[in-house]
């Protein structure tokens, strides 16, 4: 990806040297405060680790990988300078699709956490992926998530920026309230048909990162040779058959979370191709 020399975003927040990236705040943190966080806890608790997440659990058993290595400073404020520029650039595209809706964008803060961190979805560590928490409008990465990513297959920039566009579209289906209806109809479902709907979820969020990089797109052409096949090798890395089948699992399709491989990639591509959110109807398909 040509990112360099391009805008970066101010919503990133660094909580990579606090303890559990929040100790302070949780001190001053009432009682209604800490009810909140276990209400959204019990709500989101499930939902909160994504991506990597399903992988790292075993989707129940225990890890069996080794700790990534260390990322050194360098790589890391690389890391960062990158991951700036591509919030900026979502920035850009959801305020554009937004206004052109009559609505307005309010985009999330972006938070780079070591180890483990405290959110209003609870308490995570790095192993889960990372993640989008809907009850603070925040999206949580450990930087250690690019090794992650090598490991699994997909590296490169571009399987980066899908990761970040894919948390980014849970943003966007929390600000339109796609969140809050499927969440409500998974509270009255049995749990095949729960999983099912959070497919339908986690498919319209990499439809969604699809639209964001046809927008940025054709704003900036930043895609350079390669770039797409590392987003889809991303996309497919962190497919349920996969990660099951990684594990040593046959694949149940009743226990997918996120979608196989080949859904996942099929509406990564549909979102590029069409540039338009009425392509990422997941739930109609
Ligand atoms: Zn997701």
């Amino acid at each position: 990806m040509r990112w360099r020399g391009r805008r970066q975003s101010d919503n990133v927040v660094d909580r990579r040297n606090t303890r559990f990236g929040g100790q302070t705040r949780r001190r001053t943190m009432g009682g209604g405060a800490v009810v909140l966080v276990l209400l959204a806890g019990l709500f989101f608790g499930q939902d909160a680790s994504d991506i990597a997440g399903a992988l790292l659990s075993g989707a129940g058993q225990p890890a069996s990988q080794p700790a990534p290595g260390p990322v050194s400073t360098r790589q890391q404020d690389e890391a960062t300078q990158f991951v700036r520029v591509v919030l900026a650039e979502t920035e850009d595209t959801w305020n554009n699709v937004f206004n052109k809706l009559g609505r307005q964008y309010q985009p999330p803060k972006l938070v780079l956490f070591n180890g483990m961190v405290r959110s209003a979805c609870g308490t995570s560590s790095a192993q889960s992926g990372p993640f989008y928490c809907p009850g603070d409008y925040q999206v949580y990465i450990d930087l250690s998530f690019l090794q992650e990513l090598r490991r699994m297959g997909a590296p490169g920039d571009f399987a980066f920026a899908y990761v970040i566009a894919h948390e980014v579209g849970h943003h966007v289906q929390n600000l339109v309230g796609v969140a809050n209806q499927v969440r409500a109809q998974q509270a009255r479902s049995s749990r095949a048909q729960a999983n099912a709907l959070s497919v339908r979820m986690e498919l319209q969020a990499d439809c969604l990162a699809g639209v964001w990089i046809n927008h940025t797109e054709s704003r900036n052409s930043i895609l350079e040779a390669g770039d797409i096949e590392e987003g889809l090798a991303a996309a497919a890395a962190v497919g349920d058959d996969r990660i099951m089948q990684q594990a040593g699992r046959v694949a149940h399709r009743e226990a997918f979370t996120h979608g196989s491989s080949a859904e996942r990639v099929d509406w990564f591509k549909r979102g590029m191709r069409s540039g338009d959110i009425q392509s990422c109807n997941t739930f109609d398909a």
